[in-house]
C-alpha cells in the first residue's frame, strides 16, 4: 500500500489516504509536543518506538476482543489504519494519581485509587481540551449515549488486558489517553495511538518514569527512558518462553 496524498498533519504523525477508501496510513513523527503545544522539541527515534509500541498493543488488544483501526505496519514508522471518524473526545482511563487529577483534585501524585476512573475532554486545541462529562458531550451532539456506553466499556476492559500486560514487564499503567472513532457502518473501534506519549508508566520497582512526564517536566533522560520502556515491551516473561 503507498501513501497518497497528504490528510492531516498532527503535533506527533501525519496522516495520508492510501489507493483505498476505506484505508489510511499514519506517519509518526519524533516532534514532541506538551502543555497543548506551548512547549515543543523533538524526541529523537520517538517516531519508531510509538508506532511499533502502538501496534504491539493494539494487536495483544485485538487478540483479547477488543476492535481496533489497526491494520498493518508497514515499515519502523508507518502504520496501516482503518480509517474512521474520529470521536471527538479524549478517553483518560486512570489506576493511579497524577498529572492533572492530582493537580486539580489536591492529590499526592502515586495514591492508588480503590477502582480504576475516567474521564472525558472534548478533543479541541482551540478550547485547550476542556474536562467534560458525559451530558455535555451529549449536549454538544460528540456522541449518542449508546456511543458513550460503548467508549466507557471498552476504555475499562483495555486498562484491565494493559494493565496485566505492563505488570508482567515490571511496569505500573498509571494512567493513559484513547480515541475511539466510526466505522462506515456505526460500530465504535479503538483509534489513534497508545504510546509513552498517551500513557503514564512507572517502574513498579522504583518509580522511575518511563514515559513523556520526562520530557513535559524537563527530567531528563528522555530518549533512553522511550529505548527502556520498548525494551520492556519486548521482554519475554518465563511464563512466555
Ligand atoms: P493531534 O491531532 O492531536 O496533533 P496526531 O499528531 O497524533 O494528533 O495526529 C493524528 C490525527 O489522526 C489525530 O487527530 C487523530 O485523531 C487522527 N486519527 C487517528 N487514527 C485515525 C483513524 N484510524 N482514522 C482517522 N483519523 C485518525
Ligand atoms: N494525555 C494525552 N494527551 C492529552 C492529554 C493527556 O495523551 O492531550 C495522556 C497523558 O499522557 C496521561 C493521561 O492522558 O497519560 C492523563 O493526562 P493528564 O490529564 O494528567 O494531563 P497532563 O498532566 O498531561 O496535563
Amino acid at each position: 500500500m503507498k501513501k497518497g496524498n497528504m490528510l492531516y498533519e498532527g503535533k506527533a504523525k501525519k496522516v495520508f489516504e492510501t489507493d483505498s477508501p476505506e484505508l489510511l496510513i499514519v506517519s509518526y513523527k519524533d516532534d514532541a509536543t506538551a502543555f497543548n503545544g506551548l512547549k515543543k522539541g523533538t524526541i529523537a527515534g520517538k517516531g519508531v518506538i510509538n508506532n511499533k509500541m502502538s501496534n504491539a498493543l493494539m494487536r495483544i488488544l485485538q487478540n483479547n476482543g477488543i476492535p481496533t483501526h489497526y491494520v498493518e505496519e508497514l515499515n519502523d514508522r508507518d502504520t496501516l489504519v482503518r480509517k474512521v471518524r474520529i470521536v471527538p473526545l479524549e478517553v483518560i482511563v486512570r489506576n493511579v494519581a497524577a498529572g492533572s487529577f492530582a493537580k486539580n483534585y489536591g492529590v499526592t501524585e502515586g495514591v492508588v485509587f480503590p477502582e480504576p476512573t475516567i474521564e472525558l475532554t472534548y478533543k479541541n486545541d482551540a478550547l485547550g481540551d476542556p474536562l467534560l462529562n458525559e451530558y455535555h458531550a451529549l449536549a454538544l451532539n460528540l456522541a449518542t449515549r449508546e456511543e458513550l456506553d460503548a467508549i466507557k466499556n471498552y476504555a475499562f476492559r483495555i486498562n484491565e488486558i494493559l494493565k496485566t500486560f505492563w505488570i508482567s514487564r515490571g511496569v505500573t499503567l498509571v494512567d493513559f489517553k484513547l480515541e475511539f472513532g466510526k466505522l462506515p457502518d456505526g460500530s465504535i473501534v479503538l483509534a489513534d495511538e497508545i504510546s509513552p506519549d498517551t500513557c503514564r508508566l512507572w517502574d513498579s520497582a522504583t518509580g522511575k518514569k518511563l514515559d513523556k512526564d520526562r520530557f513535559r517536566r524537563d527530567l531528563g533522560g528522555v530518549e533512553d527512558a522511550y529505548r527502556e520502556i520498548m525494551d520492556r515491551l519486548k521482554q519475554k516473561t518465563e511464563a512466555e518462553e
